[in-house]
């Protein structure tokens, strides 16, 4: 070979050199994502585990090394011991790489293939060829890509239905949005507020664990509460029940008292007759008038003395009666405001448990009870009812536009604005996060589709204000009527789909759900 041409020949081998490289660089590059990813979802199935995860996760931030290649092997070591404790296969002979692999988003096939590698990784890596392990690499990076899907119960509660913002899925966002969609007592709205507010924008990213932590002590407290009333309430009963077994022993000794008297009474009368029998006896025996008048002067005293002991008893006997009527009127007046107060207190507390602190509609507990009631009587009388379910549309670029205390407001403001438009019969409440749902009596169909589209309307035409400016909103409503057959789930369910049916048609839309 001559000089050019072995000049030649080292240039196409260190091109060749280079796309290798720049190859073995994509593969690592790709290998590092995966094995990170891949911890992070390995993570929490086992707790012996997850340390050697987080080492190997660590390990490989810092690129390919010798101590990526212990951690590795520790990590293999303890996959190992994993898999040696895991349950015995079950039927279809899955192993715990099966349980693994099935957390990502894999088709069956796919899954059964990346098990497989994923065993001879572990197990005798020297028998994985390149192509093998590129194509693992592949779909365990693509199986812990989040995919697109229809809105489960994580993304309700992320308060977004795709898994749109990586940032959406930090703690803080995901205890923010559960303290906004559940259902609080009326009487803990400041304090839910104040959490809410701790875990603002601003908030550092740990900030979660003390709101949780505060959460639970706020939960703790109330079931205090809780159990202190209710040993209040047991102490007033047993109260209660003393005092009117003390106006029970009253009663008797009143009339057993009363008894007496008649008994005395009676016996006064027999024995002023005897004495009047006597002075009889004694006119007749009274041979002079001076003895006459010494016989009936000792008679009618003897009577007088009857009848002031008589008297005197039935004084005494009156004081005392008097007396204890007085104590046990003291004492039931007592009881009677003491009954008073409870029972204010009482009707407080389930007024306050049926609120929503937010918007001041009744709250999802409300409605439950409510709908129950109004299930019943219209299976009873087959009066027209229906459901409407309300959401608002584009929520969550409200909270991020202009906060969640503007949020907060929006929310009040529009379901004032709803609750504004019904009659006294119908009833609405706040079902949870920026949903709604309604009862309409008597109504049905058509007419409620036209009830529906007024309220809209009133929310599209109101929107709210934001610093003094204002700021448009929409509502989107789904309706089904009650139909025969139907039972309280099977009719929401209908006005929910129709109601999600809305959204994708173009949002700020009433629609009728069909007869199922
Ligand atoms: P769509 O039109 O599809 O309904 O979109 P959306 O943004 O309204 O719906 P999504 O379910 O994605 O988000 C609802 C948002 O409502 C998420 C949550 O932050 C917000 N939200 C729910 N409850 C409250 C609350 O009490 N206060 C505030 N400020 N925001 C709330
Ligand atoms: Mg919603
Ligand atoms: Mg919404």
């Amino acid at each position: 070979m001559n000089e050019t041409a072995w000049k030649q020949r080292y240039e196409e081998l260190l091109a060749q050199n280079e796309s290798e490289q720049e190859a073995n660089r994509e593969l690592e590059e790709l290998l590092t994502r995966t094995i990170i990813r891949l911890t992070l979802a390995a993570s929490g199935l086992d707790a012996r585990l997850d340390l050697h995860l987080k080492g190997v996760r660590d390990a490989v931030r810092g690129g390919a090394s010798k101590q990526l290649k212990e951690r590795l092997n520790s990590l293999s070591d303890g996959l190992l011991h994993f898999s040696e404790d895991a349950n015995a296969p079950d039927k279809d002979g899955s192993t715990e790489y099966l349980r693994l692999i099935s957390l990502l988003h894999l088709s069956k096939k796919e899954a059964a293939e990346a098990g497989e590698s994923l065993r001879l990784l572990v197990e005798d890596a020297t028998l994985m060829d390149d192509q093998r392990f590129t194509r693992l690499a592949n779909l365990l990076g693509r199986g812990v890509a989040p995919k697109e899907k229809k809105a489960g119960l994580f993304e309700r509660l992320l308060g977004h239905s795709h898994a749109e913002h990586e940032s959406g899925h930090k703690p803080n966002d995901i205890l923010l949005n559960l303290l906004e969609q559940a259902s609080w007592p009326g009487h803990w709205g400041a304090v839910i507020d104040g959490l809410k507010a701790r875990l603002g924008a601003t908030a550092q990213a740990d900030a979660w664990a003390a709101v949780l932590q505060d959460l639970l002590d706020l939960s703790a407290k109330s079931y205090g509460e809780v159990q202190m009333e209710i040993r209040e309430a047991e102490d007033f009963l047993e109260e209660l029940t003393k005092r009117l077994q003390d106006l029970g022993v009253h009663l008797q000794s009143a009339h057993d008292g009363r008894d007496q008297i008649v008994e005395h009474g009676r016996n006064l009368s027999a024995k002023v007759s005897g004495h009047v029998g006597d002075l009889g006896t004694s006119v007749q025996q009274a041979t002079d008038l001076h003895q006459l008048k010494a016989a009936v002067s000792d008679r009618l005293s003897l009577i007088k003395h009857s009848i002031d002991d008589y008297l005197d008893e039935e004084m005494t006997w009156h004081k005392q009666t008097e007396e204890s009527e007085r104590q046990l009127r003291d004492r039931l007046e007592q009881l009677e405001k003491e009954s008073n107060d409870l029972r204010s207190r009482m009707v407080e507390a389930h007024h306050l448990a049926l609120i929503d602190a937010v918007t001041e509609l009744p709250n999802r507990l409300s409605y439950e009870e409510r709908v129950e009631q109004e299930y019943a009587r219209w299976k009873r009388f087959d009066e027209p009812l229906c459901m409407l379910v309300w959401d608002i549309d584009d929520f969550k670029s409200i909270n991020d536009r202009f906060g969640h205390q503007a949020g907060d407001k929006a929310l009040r403001v529009i379901a004032q604005g709803l609750r504004a438009r019904l009659r006294v019969t119908d009833f609405i409440a706040r079902y949870g996060g920026e949903e709604f749902v309604c009862l309409l009596c008597g109504t049905q169909g058509e007419e409620a589709l036209r009830v529906a589209e007024e309220m809209r309307k009133s929310v599209e035409e109101n929107g709210f204000h934001s610093s003094g400016k204002p700021v448009p909103v929409t509502i989107s409503c789904g309706i089904a009527s009650f139909e025969t057959g139907d039972s309280i789930d099977s009719v929401f369910s209908r006005a929910d789909k129709i109601l999600y049916h809305a959204k994708k048609s173009g949002k700020n839309r009433c629609e009728l759900a069909g007869n199922s």
